[in-house]
């Protein structure tokens, strides 16, 4: 039988870091010590008390059957204790909150929860691209905003156009941002909630990596701003923060309509996350942060060292404030940046990520992770030292 897609499953580009993937793996296979500096997925573990927090709870036999669909209540508490410690943003656990099987799943199901077929969904492009292909899924229109050095990668949101702007239910934005690495502060948020009242829009802030930032600056949550709550919700997740990108567990907080509506969708395709999973995160978001900014220490050298090192070779490399990324144009002039990683994989046997992997105008721009080892990077860094593209 010749089994036929849907119209939507065939009008998604294949994702890109599964392509890389099997780049990678081809290469691997032909004996070349591949190093990826392609995603972030941190190579430091997960804090050995969030880890024994698991092993307790994976003993206990009441954390083996379904959790709730919401999230387990001290999981929703630490959530809320968390925001109120970090931002000063008051969460009420019990409609303001629900538990997600990482962010990337909340962010994935929400156009389902909030677009008809036809709508706009608004997204900052270059973007992480769960934003686009979510509303694809949905049958919503995708409709990108560019960002750029010239404005600080911080979207015109007076450029959009009319016509999209009548149809859009749903705005995306994400700061610190992936795969800039820019930040965002008060004012910028502000000018989204102005935005979002004026055109009925709502606002999902993606906020994964609020923590992973540098020399004692700390992101703001989009939901410090006034009237924020009325207009949108917050992604976050454990998975940057802690080191628990494979763990599976994230957040979803804001606007009560707003989340009661993704956790319908959700009590009807997934049944929450393993609750050993949860207690564990409730010992992440309750315990001592100090593992946080330790991590940090080590990431901030990383980024110094890869910055100082390109920047040496003539790449116009910037360090960012805040993120695990290194967001550089292809140093090589006119050529694209997936031919860029493409010589860099084939000649130095290094992942980059090409830009154009995160939209139409993150063409001309490569991606570098710092989530691995020293030794690696280092590595890495030598055989970049000695490439010719
Ligand atoms: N948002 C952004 C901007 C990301 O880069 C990622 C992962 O790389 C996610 C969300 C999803 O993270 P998780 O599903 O692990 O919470």
């Amino acid at each position: 039988m010749k089994v036929s897609l849907s119209s939507r499953i065939q009008s998604i580009p294949p994702y890109l870091f599964a392509e890389i993937d099997r780049a990678i793996e081809v290469k691997r296979k032909s004996g070349v010590d591949v190093i990826s500096l392609g995603i972030g997925d941190p190579d430091l573990p997960t804090p050995p008390h969030i880890v024994e927090a698991l092993r307790v709870a994976a003993g206990d036999k009441r954390n083996h059957q379904y959790p709730s669909y919401q999230g387990l209540r001290e999981f929703r508490e630490a959530v809320a204790g968390w925001y109120k410690k970090r931002f000063n943003v008051a969460l009420d656990s019990g409609s303001e909150v629900v538990s997600l099987i990482g962010s990337k799943e909340g962010i994935g199901h929400l156009p389902l929860a909030l677009v008809d077929p036809g709508d706009v969904v608004l997204y900052t492009d270059p973007g992480y691209p769960v934003y686009k292909i979510g509303t694809i899924l949905a049958g919503g229109k995708p409709v990108p905003i560019s960002i750029s050095r010239e404005n600080n990668f911080l979207p015109d949101l007076s450029a959009v156009p009319k016509d999209s702007l009548k149809k859009a239910k749903l705005l995306f934005v994400c700061y610190p941002n992936n795969p800039t690495g820019a930040t965002a502060e008060k004012e910028f948020y502000k000018e989204v909630v102005d935005f979002a009242v004026d055109n009925n829009i709502v606002v999902a802030h993606d906020a994964a990596y609020s923590e992973v930032a540098f020399g004692g600056y700390k992101p703001m949550s989009f939901l410090e701003v006034a009237g924020a709550k009325d207009v949108g919700i917050e992604f976050h997740s454990l998975s940057k923060t802690y080191n628990m990108t494979g763990w599976r567990i994230g957040m979803v907080v804001g606007n009560p309509d707003v989340v009661r509506a993704l956790g319908k969708v959700k009590e009807n395709v997934d049944s929450g996350v393993f609750q050993a999973v949860q207690i564990a995160g409730v010992a992440a978001l309750n315990g001592s942060q100090k593992c946080v900014s330790d991590n940090m220490k080590i990431l901030e050298k990383r980024r110094d060292n890869i910055v100082k090192t390109l920047s040496g070779l003539g790449w116009d490399v910037r360090p960012p404030k805040a993120s695990y990324y290194i967001w550089f144009p292809v140093p090589t002039k006119g050529i694209s940046s997936v031919d860029f990683a493409k010589t860099v994989l084939d000649k130095a046997g290094v992942v980059v990520t090409p830009g154009v992997g995160f939209g139409q105008y993150g063409e001309g721009y490569i991606r570098i992770s710092i989530t691995q080892s020293d030794e690696r990077i280092n590595e890495a860094l030598e055989r970049l030292k000695k490439l010719k593209v």
